[in-house]
Order: structure tokens, then sequence, then C-alpha cells
């Protein structure tokens, strides 16, 4: 029986990352079988979470070439598995005494914070494109691309390379003039200074400028007046050859309300965007950061992080931070922290308390249908979109398999809810009023 499940191993070795498999597969063991009901026996139940949800197909599919007929898996917690992964030795003092205590950054008048820079912006497949546009503005401000529109998601890095260009470029030449502003604040003083009687004031500040950098142009919708004094402005510096950079989370174009004159101009210069990282990007950032802080931890604990984190960078330090929070508090490592599925903690707190008949219906009614009509075999566009939604906001909100889901919105097979599921993913990337809807459906689910 072990010697089947070794085999097994091989196959699934082949099929999942070298990561994904000495973090999830290293201490499995084959319990029992009978005529196709398995029992696999893992080290603590965050496991049996992981191995359900995510590579229950795989591991069908192993046991299968391996002339097992696999009625149904079943996971068994078996704390006397033993790891093959040892933690480095490091003690709960050493890594007290080992964390740098958090500089504090200064933001200046120019809204600059030394905080981000370039050396400290990791690049990976996720950015490339945008870091070496954002290189080549340092290299040469105003010239190529100009205006530089960069958008993307929420916490993957907009404020952070923009602001870094901005203190390069400082850096390079300290007497050149930049100014950084969410657009929210140019909002608030353009509407002081007009209310103040200092209208050629405000407009003076950024006459002299080399370099404007404005984040989050997002919300410059239905602001006619601050759109009409931006474009102003804009062209102002735009004619003198100054360097304008923008950030937003969707493109000019989606940018309903912009006026028309200035949509054109953003559109000039191609955008860029950041997506979201890879595993190795994930691995990367992680690893950066943790560096940063001066703080130790071993790579599956890295990879354990990137696997897990699947929104953004923001969340990715976020669950970075905690885990070496409580690893601190606790007396253990990252790793041994994960093994003993102290971790998991902070993971199923975020799940929220909501039944997949609630999301479904939800996810219908955005769509003006019932329930039994999302659940039906209908291909129509838009009732095809809303089960594809709901499927996709079954797997991430409530982590559930595909082979349930299939069960929940009624169709005949789990691939083809994996293949709903990547098309939303997929889409996402680029069309935000997705975006925007599934945002929506998620409020009403939890509102
Ligand atoms: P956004 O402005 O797109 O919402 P931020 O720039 O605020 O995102 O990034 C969120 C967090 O993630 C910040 O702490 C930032 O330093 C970090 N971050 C994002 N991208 C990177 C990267 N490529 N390398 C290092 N840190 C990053
Ligand atoms: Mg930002």
């Amino acid at each position: 029986m072990y010697n089947v499940w070794e085999n097994a191993l091989a196959e699934i070795e082949q099929k999942v990352s070298p990561a994904n498999f000495s973090t999830w597969f290293q201490d499995t063991s084959l319990l029992s079988n009978n005529n196709g009901y398995i029992v696999i026996g893992v080290k603590n139940s965050f496991y049996v979470k992981q191995l359900r949800t995510r590579f229950l197909d795989i591991i069908t599919e192993a046991l299968t070439k391996n002339n097992i007929n696999v009625k149904t898996i079943d996971f068994e917690v078996q704390s006397s598995s033993k790891s093959k992964i040892r933690p480095r030795e490091i003690t709960a003092d050493s890594l007290i005494k080992d964390i740098k205590p958090i500089k504090k950054h200064a933001e200046s008048s120019n809204g600059l914070n030394s905080k981000y820079t370039i050396e400290n912006f990791v690049v990976g497949s996720n950015n490339d494109l945008a870091f070496s546009a954002a290189k080549s503005i340092i290299d040469t401000p105003g010239t190529r691309y100009n205006p530089f529109f960069l958008y993307g998601g929420p916490g993957l890095g907009k404020t952070h390379l923009v602001q870094a260009i901005g203190n390069e470029l400082l850096r390079r030449n300290p007497n050149y003039k930049i100014l950084y502003t969410p657009i929210s604040h140019f909002y608030s003083d353009f509407i002081d200074a007009i209310q103040n009687g200092r209208g050629r004031e405000f407009n003076r500040k950024f006459e002299k400028l080399d370099c404007l950098i404005i984040d989050d142009f997002q919300f410059i919708v239905g602001k006619e007046k601050s759109q009409e004094e931006f474009f102003n402005i804009f062209n102002d510096l735009y004619q003198l050859n100054k360097q304008i950079i923008i950030t937003s989370d969707r493109l000019p174009s989606q940018i309903k309300t912009v006026d028309e004159r200035l949509a054109t101009r953003l559109t000039w210069a191609g955008a860029f965007d950041l997506q979201l990282p890879k595993f190795e990007d994930k691995c990367a950032i992680l690893k950066t950061k943790a560096e940063l802080m001066g703080a130790e931890i071993e790579p599956e604990a890295i990879e354990y992080i990137a696997e897990n984190i699947n929104t953004n960078i923001r969340d990715l330090e976020g669950e970075l931070s905690t885990i070496l929070l409580m690893s601190e508090v606790r007396g253990l490592t990252p790793l041994e922290l994960i093994h003993n599925g102290a971790a998991s903690i902070n993971k199923t707190s975020k799940l929220r308390p909501v039944s997949s008949k609630q999301i479904v219906e939800k996810v219908a009614k955005y769509y003006q249908l019932s329930p039994k009509e999302l659940c039906s075999k209908s291909r129509v566009s838009n009732i095809k979109t809303a089960r594809q939604v709901a499927m996709f906001l079954l797997s991430k909100e409530l982590s559930m398999s595909t082979t349930k889901i299939a069960t929940e919105v009624g169709v005949k097979d789990h691939t083809t809810v994996m293949h709903g599921i990547k098309k939303i993913e997929t889409d996402l990337k680029l069309n935000f009023i997705l975006r925007d809807q599934i945002e929506e459906i998620k409020e009403k689910i939890y509102g």
C-alpha cells in the first residue's frame, strides 16, 4: 500500500512545483484504501484544507494512474508523521534582537516619502515593463514616456513605483522640482485656494515644477472644476517638456467623466500596468521585505505565504509582518508556526460568515436572474457570466472545492468550474468594469 503512495507521489512531483511538493506532500502518507475509499494522513488540519481545495484533482489522477479506482479521498491528521523539513535554528531572542527598529520616514513638502526607493522595489514578471519605463524616465525625464500613465489594482505598487521615480530623480539632481500629490489632495487644495482667493498662488505652485506626480487619478471623476484646472496645469507643463506621472486603478478610457481633451492627452503615451505577482515574484518580494526588516524566515515559510496570499502585495506584506510578529511572540520560527497550524488562524479568520447559497443568491440578483436561472444549463451570455462569477466567488470567498462548486451551480463537472474561475481571473486583469462589479457584489454579500 505504501508503495502505491510512493508511486503516486512520484506522479504528483511531476505535476506541481518543487516548492508546492515539499510544502504540501512531504509529510503525507496513505493510511488506507478500502475499495477506492482513500484516506491520506497529513500533519495538521491546515494541510487538509490546502490539499483538498488545491490538489484533489492531481492526487486523484496520480492514484488512478496507479490503478486505484478512486471513489473518495479523505484526509486525516496524523500528529506522528514526522517533518522532513528542518526549520533553521533560530530562537525568539535572536529574532527580536535581529529585528531592526523600523525607521521613521519623513514625508517632505514635495510629498515624497523616502521609504519608497528604486532599490527596494522588487522587479518581477508582474512589473518589469513598467519598471523599465520608470528607469527610462529617471535617465531622461520629460522625453519618451510623457505623460507616464501607470495603472493597476490596489496594493500592486503604483504609489511605491512613482514615489521611487521622484526620489531617484531628486537624488540625482537635488535642484529638480518635484511634487507628488494624490488627486484628492490636489482637489482639496484647489478648493481651499479658490475659497481663500489664492487661486493664482495655487497655479504658481505647479508652474515651476520639473515633474508632477499625481496618484490615484481615478478619484477625479465627478470633480468638474478640478478636471479643468488640472487640464490647464497639465498642458502648461507638457508644453515645457516637464515630466508628468499619473497613476490610476484603471485605464484613462475607463475613467468615465474625465474631460475629453484630458482623456485624449492621457492616451498619447501608452499606459503601463502593474499585474498580480506570480508565485516566484511573491517569493522574491517577501524575501526582500524580510531582509529589510532584518528578520530571518525559512524559504519554506516564504513559499507558504506566497502560496496563500493571492490578492496583492500589500496583503503579502501584511501576512509576513503578522507571521514574524507571531513567531516572535510565541517563540517559534515562522516555519514552526506554520507547521503547528498556528499561522492559519489568521487566514481562517479572514473567511467571512456567509453561505454558498447566499453567494449564489446575491450574484443572481445582481444579474437580475433567479438562482434557478443562474444554475440552469443556459448559455445565454449574461447568465453564463453570472454563473462564472458565482463560481469565482465560491472559490475565493469560501475556498470551496471545484467539485463542490459544480454541484452548487448545477454544472456537469469540476473542469467546467475550473475553466469558469480561470476565465474570470483572466478577465479581471483587464476588465475594470468587471472588477468594479465583483466588488459591488461582494459589498452586497457582506454588507
Ligand atoms: P498601490 O499604490 O498600487 O495601491 P502601493 O505602492 O501602496 O500600492 O504598494 C503596497 C505595498 O506593497 C507597499 O508597502 C509597497 O512598498 C509594496 N510593494 C508593492 N510592489 C512592490 C515591489 N515590486 N517591491 C517591493 N514592494 C512592493
Ligand atoms: Mg497607492
